[in-house]
């Protein structure tokens, strides 16, 4: 995947750089998440598009490294970023006010489409011993930093299990891109990430030392996939990364935009015009989003409305009504 590398990335960006300018520039933030995950890419790829249209549309798009959905969807609220990647399960607890909103409703939060699926993905270290869920109690485990959807999904999987963070030798918050190393050196015994696959967080983990990817399934799992609209049972292919020939069993979400009703329409009709318009080349960016389909992607994980701005493309497209 080397395609994925922040190298190539800054290539595209002198590529698409200064055109004319036919109207007054209007600058606007994608939240992402780590820079080895998929939402990096995914707000790198839109802006990247967004970006050759400069000239007609006045938009210039940046979109930063983030603590993922959570913090995303925060920070579209309190106006300091445009639009942002965010899990399907969070989006429905901030626009419903439910789990880590209850009682604080994000009630202009918008849907502009939804991306990838996204797995629940645990990786222990082979010399663990841990091959299910349930082991990783007295375990050292990365939980994922505060911020992050996976961290808050996580907390959701630990109480559906009937467990805690005390049950773990030891819970630690690391980052994305730093908790693959901490698994190479010991210093954890297994890592957590809700995230499209194949990313470059668990191409890393899987590398540096002998791993398993652990199933997450049960009657537990049956349970919260039956009583939550956006979870649903996931596979993790085998023979997608070192050491792990065999299918993973789990449950995932998706990864959606969101964005705030505050925002003009003309500008997030601009975002999703860029992204559809040059839909073959948006999916060529990452293979996680090799097999997207337009009509997926407004229909499913989207438990807020949608943006007009986004209605207007795709009923002009006639994909909805
Ligand atoms: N789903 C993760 C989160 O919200 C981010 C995954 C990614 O960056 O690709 O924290």
């Amino acid at each position: 995947m080397s395609h994925l590398k922040p190298i190539l990335l800054s290539t595209v960006f002198a590529l698409t750089a200064t055109p004319l300018m036919a109207q007054e520039e209007q600058f606007i933030t994608i939240g992402t998440g780590g820079q080895t995950g998929v939402y990096y890419v995914v707000g790198q790829s839109i802006c990247r598009l967004v970006n050759r249209e400069t000239a007609e549309t006045g938009l210039r798009c940046t979109a930063p490294a983030t603590g993922g959905s959570i913090d995303n969807i925060n920070q579209i609220k309190a106006g300091g970023m445009t639009m942002g990647v965010a899990q399907s399960d969070w989006q429905y607890h901030a626009y419903n006010g439910s789990s880590d909103y209850e009682g604080d409703p994000f009630e202009d939060l918008r849907a502009v489409f939804a991306v990838h699926p996204e797995p629940f993905t645990v990786v222990a270290r082979a010399d663990s011993g841990v091959e299910t869920f349930a082991d990783l109690a007295g375990k050292r485990v990365n939980v994922g930093n505060p911020g992050s959807g996976s961290r808050g999904t996580f907390e959701v999987v630990l109480d559906a299990m009937g467990m805690s963070m005390d049950d773990f030798a030891l819970s630690s918050e690391l980052r994305p891109a730093e908790q693959s190393a901490a698994l190479g050196d010991n210093q954890v015994d297994a890592i957590s990430y809700t995230v499209g696959h194949p990313n470059g967080s668990i191409q890393e983990a899987t590398s540096v030392v002998a791993s398993t990817m652990v199933d997450v399934a049960g009657p537990e799992i049956d349970a919260l996939i039956e009583a939550n609209p956006f979870y649903a049972k996931a596979i993790i292919p085998g023979g997608m990364y070192a050491g792990n020939d065999e299918d993973t069993e789990t449950f995932g979400v998706k990864a959606t935009m969101v964005t705030s009703a505050t925002v003009p329409d003309d500008t997030v009709y601009a975002v999703v015009k860029a992204v559809f318009d040059n839909f073959d080349r948006f999916k060529g960016l990452h293979p996680a989003f090799a097999t997207l389909e337009p009509e997926e992607m407004i229909a499913d994980g989207n438990s807020a409305p949608l943006h007009p701005g986004a209605e207007r493309y795709y009923r002009e497209q006639g994909w909805i009504e």
